[in-house]
């Protein structure tokens, strides 16, 4: 984590001490469980959409390292409000960016997402950061 500077290292620290939209949703049954299990990071989420196919709210469940929580808790601010085409869109650019794999580094214009550019230079942590985007894709596709 020596690569972060100091604003990205208070983002990811924020995040993850005052997480975002995260609830208990014990009513979720097991099998929703995403789990990045070589690091024990797991969560559950809980999308809801409006009358219209946009993202009403996301929340989300779990526990994990400073990277998948501040990762989760972003990406549930983030998303909020899009249509499910716009949020397919920035899902895939974000994973992309984060495995160090896009063209250009979409992070940046993404808010707080920007404290995990670095990421990618951390292959042990792609994971960690990747887990809720992995997993709210899932619950978007049919
Ligand atoms: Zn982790």
């Amino acid at each position: 984590m020596t690569d972060f500077d100091d604003l990205y290292r208070e983002l990811i620290l924020d995040h993850y001490r005052r997480p975002r939209n995260k609830a208990s949703l014990d009513h979720l049954p097991d099998t929703a469980v995403h789990e990045n299990p070589s690091c024990g990071d797991s969560l559950k989420l809980e999308v809801r959409m409006d009358g219209e196919g946009g993202i009403e709210g996301i929340r989300f469940d779990g526990h994990g390292c400073a990277i998948s929580m501040a990762s989760t808790s972003m990406m549930t601010e983030l998303l909020r409000g899009k249509s499910r085409g716009q949020a397919l869109g920035i899902i895939d650019s974000v994973i992309d960016s984060l495995r160090g794999t896009a063209e250009e580094n979409s992070l940046e214009k993404f808010g707080d997402l920007a404290a995990l550019s670095g990421i990618s230079r951390v292959p042990m942590r792609v994971k960690c950061a990747a887990l809720p985007w992995n997993a709210v894709r899932k619950s978007l596709l049919p």
